[in-house]
Parts: structure tokens; C-alpha cells; sequence
């Protein structure tokens, strides 16, 4: 039965999560209580599914990774994500560790405790969706939805050896969500395998009239075209994306993944997207300058701590300087001041106008290929510690995720093999971008590369 899966779930996380620490935390009789109800005829029926600690549930904690809302806050409805999953039978279980407002591609930003590697415990499982994709690849969780901004699905996911995928800006609503960066954040799943994807997304995607951005287009079957194959399909190698920078193992993964589907059928071309080395810095202004917004909605009156004896001012001052850690002062700092007045022509507005050079790219190259493949990061999963006092090289490492959010079309991260360091085996994942909207097509190679 469907409470038989959610005691055994419950029994693994016990006896196995150990130091994985991919679970803040989980209401065993709140799951019990929905997998009781949950109709098993469903698609995803009596399936529990991990949860993104800044996706809200009703009446489960919604902490972001931050001490802003640790033990203040409880979620008073669902987001539509969640209504939806219900609504396919699934039973929400579980909060998962994530960097601090999304913010971090190592899940070493959560103020709420460490998750490492299923793989290497001296390696980071990525982030910001590192609790979601740790929990998929060690079994202790069937699937698990994440968010991603710039890359935090697609690069947990290739870290951990697991699917992530990243669905168009608009197809899944945000409802529900805490908002990072409001142009660029998307909901999605992080599975163990493509079809795992397709059913999930199947479940969360189509309009939500309470996101504005969300998309009034017809949703596919995302299953009926799985199995289809590649061939004759024209699949793109930016030339961008294999140069300088990129780690020789991680290169022969991905072009071993890459042979595979030349196999299968399909026409593997050259492609450039060439503003590429502009995509960093244009996100690391956009991204911060939507936080910088989004986050001054906890001031202390809100939501979650509030510090301070005396006036209003010392009351945000003090609420925000104890409950925000380093890195989410990090980007507000930097989002207000590209933002201010005498900034904001030369920063924000400019990296406006690159962002749609950014996305032409994209445009021009899907009148030529069908899809691109390319790596998800430019290294397998890092040891645990060595970007702390460097956040600029730790930016660096997004390069090849983040031009997706600025161009909102969709992505997928599909397990391309391992690559042997002097720790351990580390998997390397196969990034596949496609149009948007273009996830059928996208998933079908995401199978066909499986
Ligand atoms: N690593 C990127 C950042 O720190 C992306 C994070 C995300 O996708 N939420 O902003």
C-alpha cells in the first residue's frame, strides 16, 4: 500500500541518511495522512516525492536554507506544483537541503547543515537542488522537485548522477515558490531515470492563472514520444562549450554520451552561440538585481526572526544582518547596486541588452538543429570547501547552465558516465537543450541518451 512505501521510505531515511544530509527534515504522519487518501490508480499514485525546501506545502516548514525562516514560518497553502502532484496521486514527503534562497551551485550555502555527496562524502553533491538530487541518487527518494535559476537542477543532477530537468520559463507554474530571481526561476524534477522525468513533468506542467508567467499552452504527452529515437534528428555542438577551461575527463564523457546518439541516428553539427562568455556577468547582474527585489520582503515583520529593541529601522537592520548569511548579502549587495541610480544604465540595463543577444543565439541556432548537447558543468563535483573564499570561481563553474535561464528554454541533465579522480568515481552528466517548449523532443533524446 501506499503507506507500506512511505513507512519504508521513512525506515530507509533512519537507518541510512547518516551524514548525506539531504532531508532537513519530513512529517511521516502528514505523508502517512495523503498516502492514505492517495488514489493508487493515478499516474504517480502513492509515489512520495521530495520537496525543495522553498516550494511551499501546507503546513510544512518552508525554510529556504535559511535561518531567516528556520523554525518561523509554516506554509499556509500549497503551490500549484504541489496541488498538481496531488492531484496525480503523489504524496509530498519530505523538505530537502538546497543552498540559502537557491542561492550556490554547492548546497554549501544552506545555513540549516551540510549534504554531500552520495558518491564521495568529501565532495559536494551541487546545487542549489543538492538535498533533491542527493536523496535521488542514494534511494532515499523516488523523485524529488527542485528549482533552477541558473543551473540548480541540471548541475546537482549531473553531480549526483541522476536526471534534472529544467522546463521553458512558463511551463510550469511558480506559484507557491519563494522567488530568487522571478525571470528565471522554473520549477522541476530531479528522477532516476528519463521516464521518471517525463511523468513528473507530465503532472506539474500547464497554466496557472495565479502565475502571470506561466503560459497558457497546450501541455503534450510527454510519455507517448519517449521511446521515438533520434534518428534523423540534427543535434548541435556549440563550439563554445568544449573549449579552454574544460576538464579532459569530463569532455570524454560527454562526447562518449555524444557518439552514442551519433549511432542511434542522429546528425551531429557544429554550432556557436557565440555570446556565450558574456552569459556569467550578464546573469550575475540580473540574477542578484531580481534578489536584491524579491528579498526585501523579509524585513523582521513578516516573515520568519525578528530582531532589534528599538525603532523600525533597527528592526530590518538587525532581523536581516542575523537572519541572511554571507552569500544572500553577497548578491543583495550586489543586485541593489546595480540597481541604484547612478548604476543602473551601465549595469542593469546593459545586461538587458546582452541577454537578448543571448537569446538569439539560441533562436539562430534551432533554425538549424533540433537540440544542443553539451556539458552540464566543467568539472566533476569539487571537494567540499575549496571555493569558500572565492565566490568569483564559483560563479565561473555555471557558465554552461545559466544561458538556458537567460533564454528560458528548456534543458535536461542525463547521466553520461563517471570520471575517476584521486577520491572516487564521480558521475558527469550530458546537458541537451532544446527550444521552447521544447521538452518532448527533449526528454525523447534524454531517453535515447540514457
Ligand atoms: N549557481 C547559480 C546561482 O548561484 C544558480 C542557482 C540556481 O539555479 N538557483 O545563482
Amino acid at each position: 500500500t501506499a503507506v507500506e512505501i512511505i513507512d519504508e521510505l521513512a525506515g530507509s531515511i533512519e537507518t541510512r541518511h547518516g551524514a548525506l544530509g539531504a532531508y532537513l527534515s519530513h512529517d511521516l504522519e502528514d505523508a502517512r495522512k495523503a498516502a492514505a487518501a492517495a488514489d493508487l490508480s493515478l499516474p504517480l499514485g502513492g509515489i512520495p516525492v521530495g520537496i525543495k525546501d522553498n516550494i511551499n506545502v501546507l503546513g510544512q516548514p518552508c525554510t529556504c536554507g535559511s535561518k531567516f525562516l528556520q523554525g518561523g514560518y509554516t506554509s499556509p497553502y500549497d503551490a500549484t506544483v504541489i496541488q498538481r502532484l496531488r492531484a496525480a496521486g503523489a504524496v509530498p514527503f519530505g523538505r530537502m537541503n538546497m543552498d540559502e534562497f537557491a542561492m550556490g551551485s554547492s548546497t554549501e550555502n544552506s545555513a540549516l547543515g551540510k549534504t554531500v555527496n552520495p558518491h564521495s562524502a568529501d565532495h559536494i553533491p551541487g546545487g542549489s537542488s543538492g538535498g533533491s538530487a542527493a536523496a535521488v541518487a542514494s534511494g532515499l527518494a523516488i523523485a524529488a522537485l527542485g528549482s533552477d535559476t541558473g543551473g540548480s537542477i541540471r548541475q546537482p543532477a549531473s553531480h549526483c548522477g541522476v536526471v534534472g530537468l529544467k522546463p521553458s520559463y512558463g511551463r510550469v507554474s511558480r506559484y507557491g515558490l519563494v522567488a530568487f530571481a522571478s525571470s528565471l526561476d522554473q520549477i522541476g524534477p530531479l528522477t532516476r531515470s528519463v521516464e521518471d522525468a517525463a511523468m513528473v513533468l507530465q503532472a506539474i506542467a500547464g497554466y496557472d492563472p495565479r502565475d502571470s508567467t506561466s503560459l497558457d499552452a497546450p501541455v503534450p504527452d510527454y510519455l507517448a514520444a519517449l521511446d521515438q529515437g533520434v534518428a534523423g534528428l540534427k543535434l548541435g555542438l556549440p563550439k563554445e562549450y568544449f573549449g579552454e577551461g574544460i576538464d579532459p575527463g569530463v569532455r570524454d564523457t560527454v562526447m562518449a554520451a555524444v557518439s552514442k546518439l551519433e549511432k542511434a541516428g542522429a546528425e551531429i553539427v557544429e554550432i556557436s552561440l557565440p555570446h556565450t562568455e558574456h552569459a556569467v556577468a550578464t546573469y550575475y547582474i540580473i540574477a542578484p538585481a531580481e534578489a536584491s527585489s524579491n528579498l526585501s520582503r523579509f524585513d523582521g515583520i513578516r516573515y520568519g526572526v525578528r530582531k532589534g529593541e528599538g525603532d523600525l529601522l533597527e528592526v530590518y537592520r538587525d532581523s536581516r544582518e542575523h537572519g541572511f548569511g554571507a552569500e544572500v548579502k553577497r548578491r543583495i549587495l550586489l543586485g541593489t547596486y546595480v540597481l541604484s541610480s547612478g548604476y543602473y544604465d551601465a549595469y542593469y540595463n546593459r545586461a538587458q541588452k546582452v541577454r537578448t543577444l543571448i537569446r538569439r543565439d539560441f533562436t539562430e541556432a534551432f533554425e538549424k538543429v533540433d537540440a544542443i548537447l553539451s556539458p552540464v558543468a566543467p568539472a566533476p563535483a569539487r571537494r567540499i570547501g575549496v571555493n569558500a573564499d572565492d565566490p568569483l570561481q564559483e560563479y565561473l563553474s555555471d557558465i554552461f547552465t545559466i544561458a538556458a535561464n537567460l533564454a528560458g528554454i528548456c534543458g535536461i541533465s542525463v547521466p553520461a558516465g563517471t570520471v575517476g579522480t584521486d577520491a572516487a568515481e564521480l558521475p558527469v552528466g550530458l546537458q541537451i537543450l532544446g527550444p521552447h517548449l521544447g521538452e518532448a523532443a527533449l526528454l525523447r533524446i534524454a531517453r535515447a541518451a540514457e
